[in-house]
């Protein structure tokens, strides 16, 4: 069963107080590409509502309503008749979710790929030459050491590997 939490709630509140003016019209969630593509099983309605309702748990540890599914393509901000900053809420959440060490696997992995190689998904020489087949320019990187020392010295590289264990 879940447990309501006021404190999260009023967390989420304190840092961002456009999540008190939804009124749950579902604009959001009828407009979202990844809802349409997981035909509703990814809801940010749904998200917004637990996180009203101090659902911590859920929204946490939950994998029916992962708040990791979100592209941040930003269609239900701009859509949303109460200007909830759905995006910006998801992230207090994702982050929290971090802090507490509960991120999905495969984002984990991801983050530790960012770590080794500079980028979420390494390019491989089969991504080159499919590439090269469609005619599309090489694509440009940012250089990995520079990369790598931003994460080092932001404690990202330390944090994701306390995640991983
Ligand atoms: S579109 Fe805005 S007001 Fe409507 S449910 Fe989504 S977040 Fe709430
Ligand atoms: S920002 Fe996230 S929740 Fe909003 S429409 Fe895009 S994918 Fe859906």
């Amino acid at each position: 069963m879940s447990v309501i939490n006021f404190d999260f709630r009023n967390e989420v509140l304190s840092h961002n107080a456009s999540l008190s003016y939804c009124y749950q019209c579902a604009t959001c969630s009828g407009a979202c590409p990844v809802a349409l593509a997981t035909a509703g099983k990814y809801n940010p309605r749904k998200i917004i509502e637990l996180s009203i309702l101090g659902l911590q748990d859920k929204l946490i540890e939950g994998v029916d309503v992962s708040v990791w599914l979100c592209s941040t393509c930003q269609t239900c901000v701009e859509l949303c008749p109460q200007k909830v900053e759905l995006t910006e809420i998801f992230t207090l959440i994702k982050n929290r979710s971090f802090e507490e060490g509960k991120i999905p696997e495969g984002f984990q992995l991801q983050g530790q790929s960012i770590v080794d190689n500079g980028v979420a998904i390494p390019y491989s020489k089969a991504i080159e030459s499919r590439r090269e087949k469609l005619g599309l320019p090489k694509v440009k990187t940012a250089s990995v050491d520079e990369i790598k020392t931003i994460l080092k010295e932001t404690n990202f590289e330390k944090n994701i590997l306390k995640v991983g264990k």
